[in-house]
């Protein structure tokens, strides 16, 4: 593909409309879009996205057409929620409330009620993690819609941040469901994470319906403006859809079931060398106790007040982990 970097490519404005500007790689992003919502059961007439420059931009636009849509709602979130999400609310100005995590990082749905009750006038914009970023929390979209039925809650937004677990979830048997069947509006997932892209990137999906309150027309570019990146990168797209085309949804079924047997083999390895390691149902991320920082600083381990993980991603073995293990005994 390092050809394509000799061509100054620019996917500018919506991939669903041809641009002014001719030299984009919109086919390939168009065909990665459908490729993700088939995965998540978009309603195949009513779905959006474009390829974003991360997590970040998606979970702010989920935010932003929730914000368009209910002007005056609340986002609820959980303590475990990626920083991104804070920064996000206050650039868009919206009220949220903080929810109180389980201690596995999944939201308390208890509070999440008592949250939503006091403040049931204001339409809920529920911000849900598949895959909170250290521990790999779940958040049960069946549980958050059972406690908006619960307040007879009439309007609601749910967006749901997948930037791992958007790549993992839907491979794994049984998994937890976040797909648009079960009521969710729009997902956010990265690139660069279990995809492994070299450039950062994202998908956001969305439904075409809401996002139609949003885009507006530009004649400069000749296409709808309904991205948040007005120039926005042609060579992530290919490289999303190359990956795609190599592994297809078998070839992410097998590496995947790979990165759960590293995470399962690490729990118990950690725990029969006395360390006191554990991991969520479904997830390939595992935590301990936060180790001196020689061994933080050699392995790259992200480390948060007392807890340190590891996530199995494809190129982490089980020789890996022996090795950490090794050093964490010293
Ligand atoms: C990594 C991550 C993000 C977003 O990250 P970017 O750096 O913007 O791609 C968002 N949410 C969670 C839970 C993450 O782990």
């Amino acid at each position: 593909l390092f050809n394509l970097l000799s061509y100054p490519a620019n996917n500018v404005g919506d991939p669903f409309s041809s641009g002014y500007y001719g030299l984009d790689s919109r086919d390939f992003e168009v065909e990665v879009l459908e490729w993700f919502a088939k995965l998540y059961k978009a309603p195949s007439d009513n779905y959006w996205g474009y390829v974003t420059n991360g997590g970040t931009e998606g979970n702010m636009y989920g935010l932003y057409l929730a914000r368009e849509l209910y002007p005056k709602g609340v986002v609820y979130y959980s303590q475990d929620t990626h920083y991104s999400v804070s920064k996000n609310i206050r650039m868009l100005n919206m009220e949220h409330i903080m929810v109180k995590s389980r201690r596995n990082g999944e939201m308390d749905y208890n509070d999440l009620h008592d949250m939503i009750s006091t403040w049931r006038s204001a339409p809920p914009i529920i911000f849900a993690n598949m895959g909170t970023t250290m521990k790999e929390g779940f958040d049960d979209i069946d549980q958050i819609k059972k406690v908006l039925n619960k307040l007879a809650i009439p309007e609601y937004y749910i967006h749901v941040d997948a930037a791992l677990g958007g790549m993992t979830l839907p491979f794994i048997d049984g998994s937890p469901k976040f797909d648009f069947t079960t009521g969710v509006q729009s997902l956010s997932i990265s690139g660069h994470k279990m995809i492994g892209s070299p450039i950062p990137c994202g998908i956001v999906l969305a439904l075409k319906s809401n996002v139609g309150r949003v885009a507006r027309a530009v004649e400069y570019v000749g296409s709808l403006d309904s991205t948040v990146s007005g120039s926005r990168n042609a060579f992530t797209p290919v490289l999303l859809w190359y990956a795609i085309k190599e592994n297809g949804f078998n070839g992410f079924k097998k590496l995947i079931r790979g990165c759960v047997r590293t995470a399962d083999y690490a729990v118990k390895k950690f725990n029969e060398a006395g360390i006191n390691a554990w991991k969520n149902d479904y997830a390939i991320t595992v935590v301990f106790p936060r180790p001196n920082e020689d061994v933080s600083i050699k392995w790259k381990l992200a480390v948060q007040d007392n807890m340190a993980h590891i996530i199995c991603m494809p190129h982490v073995t089980k020789d890996t982990i022996d090795e950490i293990i090794k050093d964490l005994k010293i």
